[in-house]
């Protein structure tokens, strides 16, 4: 009868949703232990510079190697340690493990490169996060003006005032701040003046949209264009494809990074991509893919 069935409807769904809460917390239990048992790791993209024609510095990507879920995607685990508030010790270490990554290559003999890293909105908005930022730099040693944090664009917005003024305390020890996956969120250009930023990452979405002459191209220039306007360097995401890094250069963005110059790598083989003096795109490209 409709009775039985929607009874029976119910505790399907009841049942359904149990699993997911248990599946949930138990994630969550299992993330807590990874960083103690050492399974999370900080990989490394490299930033290609296109006036210097060569690797000038790199985006630290955090990493999940799960006995358990396998190599588990930031994706999926970073939404929920924000949840949770363990983003804020993780992204502390992140940052930490990056910082002291950015020395060991320089005193190694490498000429200085620069370190970009991911900062979570759930750790800008704690009470002692500029603090936090300044005792990591002191732990390592690196210069502030090495060091970039990526804040993504749409989140940002929340507590706008707060976080602006964050930001501004960090630009004056000298640190860079560029504005993540810029273009998905609020997208207006006029209001890139009133934050003290100094670079745009272009997102993905624009880079995969660069096609001969089309529309979507022409936004692209244009958002190159208006940024330097205003002082801000670009930095595009995602770049896969010769004609894609044709079309930037020509455009005159500053900086590009993906797959066409290399994979996030473990930081053993980046620091083998710098060594074996892999600066430059063109010959080099074969040598990095087949080191990954
Ligand atoms: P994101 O900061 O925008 O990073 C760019 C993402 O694009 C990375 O994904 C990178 O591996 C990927 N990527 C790079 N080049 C290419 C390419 O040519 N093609 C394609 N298809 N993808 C490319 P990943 O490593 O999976 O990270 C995803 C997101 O997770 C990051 O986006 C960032 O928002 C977040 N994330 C990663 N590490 C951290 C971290 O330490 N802290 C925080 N708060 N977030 C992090
Ligand atoms: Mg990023
Ligand atoms: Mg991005
Ligand atoms: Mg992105």
């Amino acid at each position: 009868s409709a009775k039985n069935s929607g009874k029976r409807g119910y505790m399907i769904f009841n049942d359904a949703m149990h699993d997911a809460v248990a599946e949930k917390t138990q994630l969550v239990s299992r993330l807590r232990q990874a960083l103690k048992n050492q399974e999370l790791k900080v990989y490394y993209q490299p930033q290609f510079d296109m006036k210097t024609d060569s690797i000038e510095g790199f985006e630290a990507l955090l990493r999940w190697e799960s006995p358990e879920y396998g190599m588990m995607s930031p994706l999926k685990f970073i939404p929920l340690a924000e949840e949770t508030g363990l983003i804020v010790e993780i992204g502390r270490w992140v940052l930490a493990q990056a910082c002291a990554f950015s020395q060991d290559l320089y005193k190694s003999g490498q000429r200085r490169l620069w370190v970009a890293v991911n900062i979570s909105v759930v750790q800008l908005i704690q009470e002692g996060f500029v603090q936090s930022v300044a005792d990591v730099l002191a732990e390592t040693g690196l210069s502030p003006e090495y060091l970039e944090l990526e804040i993504t664009e749409s989140v940002l917005m929340e507590q706008l005032a707060d976080n602006v003024r964050k930001l501004a305390e960090l630009r004056a020890m000298g640190i860079r701040i560029a504005l993540d996956d810029f273009g998905t969120g609020y997208s207006s250009l006029t209001y890139l003046k009133k934050l003290p930023i100094t670079a745009v990452k272009m997102d993905k979405a624009f880079i995969d949209d660069i096609a001969a002459g089309g529309i979507d191209a022409a936004v692209t220039g244009t958002i190159i264009e208006l940024s330097h306007q205003m002082g801000l360097s670009v930095v595009a995401e995602g770049v896969e494809t010769e004609t894609q890094f044709a079309f930037l250069k020509q455009k005159l963005c500053d900086t590009i990074q993906g797959y066409l110059i290399s994979w996030p790598l473990p930081p053993e083989e980046f620091q083998n991509l710098i060594e074996t003096g892999n600066k430059r795109l063109d010959g080099s490209k074969q040598d990095i893919q087949n080191t990954y």
